[in-house]
């Protein structure tokens, strides 16, 4: 195979999605299995669609997933010059022609066409023009072949064979000057030396139109491979609706690119049963031939669960940087360091995103705790003080405190009361996170550290102290 050269073309109109992330990825993973160059482009010739905060949140989107690419950003804006040459050439080889009927016109012929339930098409009226032409303005059209057959062979899809009389004489460039979206794609991809299109099959449609043009401006003709789109639980487009955001929203939500990525990956390409993929690996293992021919259906908790088992393996010290802002936008004035580091070696396997991280971090920060209303009433009783000031007495008398000697330390309380150590973790548990439910109680005191924990315990002694006195007071029975 000759270099692969592939692209990716978002059209500026809004965020990059859940699905051009998925086509971007798709592109990027061939390209890098075969060595190639991956090309960044941007489709903005819609001038009265196309933002340039909508460029930047997708430059933005690619770098956060990682998509590096090759070659680009290249915007077809800057690129007029180039489509006029075109233009030019396929009206000088007699293979397009200048439309001067008005939009009114064609409006009115394509509506009496569905009105007598036939297939809008133009008729051709401009098409053996010759000069002198009329005044006024006009658009340029494709002068297309009016029989025979044009064959996509998709690499995904397989064979499909298109009649040429079923095609019209597609509009090149608009009267305004501007190039239409499948002109400028296919100069852009013949200029481009595009060995693979890689794309939605929403754009199947559009493929023989393309390759008559790659045709008749003397270009080879790439690889197509449409890939089935994604869809929504309910088997619609995908949309907000069904909880798919733009990529951006979830770095907010505090996925990793690499549980993100894996996700969309396993949405239209399998290898075997395999569900987890590192990068490395999807590079390794990513091929045309296993796309799938259906459709995938979006499903956020099946993505929240892989971004999980991503958080899970990733070691600490990579997480840490990552977590810190979640932990640092709640409020908290913390820096990267040894404790940040066995807060998230202990809460990795607990949380599915960032954002539960920090959540789950965050009684490791308070400066005072708030006990879950059912937990304290359960946990949070007169008799929990005296197990509070043994182990008080207990942690005074460590000289370096351990997670061992924190361990034997609780034994030893519930041994001579002859209970069992969750009778004194539970409370100790409460007092020290707010929650039943917490990372390995010896880790947390470990971490929280002597002077932190004995504050918490004396707080929490206090606590029951004030509800045994309140009138009524839970803990009366
Ligand atoms: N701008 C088009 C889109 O975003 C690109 C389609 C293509 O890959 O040719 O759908």
């Amino acid at each position: 195979m000759n270099q692969v050269r592939t692209r990716f073309p978002p059209s500026p109109t809004g965020f990059l999605h859940i699905g051009g992330a998925r086509t971007a990825l798709f592109n990027w993973l061939f390209t890098r299995h075969h060595g190639g160059k991956f090309i960044l482009r941007i489709e903005d010739t819609d001038v009265t669609r196309s933002t340039e905060e909508a460029v930047n949140a997708i430059i933005d989107s690619m770098q956060w997933l990682g998509l590096n690419w090759d070659e680009g950003p290249f915007l077809q804006s800057k690129r007029l010059a180039i489509y006029q040459e075109h233009v030019e050439k396929l009206l000088s080889r007699g293979k397009a022609y200048r439309c001067f009927c008005a939009p009114e016109e064609l409006e009115e012929k394509r509506k009496r066409a569905l009105q007598e339930k036939k297939k809008p098409k133009y008729d051709g009226k401009c098409r053996n023009l010759s000069s002198p032409y009329p005044d006024g303005p006009y658009a340029v059209r494709f002068k297309g072949p009016e029989e025979g057959r044009t064959v996509v062979e998709d690499l995904v899809k397989g064979r499909i064979v298109f009649e040429n009389e079923e095609l019209d004489d597609l509009i090149i460039q608009r009267s305004d000057g501007m190039p239409t979206y499948n002109f400028a794609v296919v100069v852009d991809d013949g200029t481009m030396g595009i060995t693979h299109v890689i794309r939605g099959d929403d754009h199947v449609n559009n493929t023989p139109r393309q390759i008559l043009l790659f045709r008749a401006l003397g270009y080879p003709l790439p690889h197509f491979a449409h890939v089935p789109m994604i869809l929504g639980s309910d088997r619609t487009r995908l949309s907000k609706r069904h909880g798919a955001e733009s990529v951006m929203a979830y770095k907010e939500m505090g996925y990793l690119p690499g549980g993100l990525l894996n996700y969309l990956v396993r949405l239209g390409w399998s290898f075997g049963d395999q569900e987890i993929f590192s990068i490395g690996e999807m590079i390794e293992k990513f091929s045309l031939e296993n796309v799938g021919k259906s459709a995938g259906i979006f499903n956020p908790e099946k993505l929240r669960s892989i971004n999980g088992d991503h958080v899970k393996v990733r070691e600490a010290s990579k997480l840490v940087p990552l977590v810190l802002p979640f932990i640092k936008a709640k409020g908290y004035d913390i820096v990267e360091g040894e404790k940040l580091n066995k807060i998230v070696d202990i809460l990795k396997g607990r949380s599915k995103t960032l954002v539960e991280m920090a959540d789950q971090a965050e009684f490791f920060f308070k400066e005072e705790i708030e006990y879950d209303e059912e937990a304290a009433k359960k946990f949070l009783r007169p008799e929990a003080i005296d197990v509070f000031e043994e182990l008080i007495e207990g942690l005074k008398g460590m000289e370096i405190m351990s997670e061992a000697e924190v361990e034997s330390l609780l034994r030893g309380v519930a041994e001579r009361r002859e209970i069992k150590l969750v009778k004194v973790a539970q409370p100790v548990r409460v007092a020290l996170t707010g929650f039943t439910a917490s990372p390995g109680l010896f880790e947390v005191i470990d971490i929280l550290g002597k002077a932190q924990t004995i504050k918490r315990l004396e707080e929490a002694s206090a606590f029951i102290r004030s509800s045994v006195a309140r009138p009524g007071g839970e803990n009366e029975d």
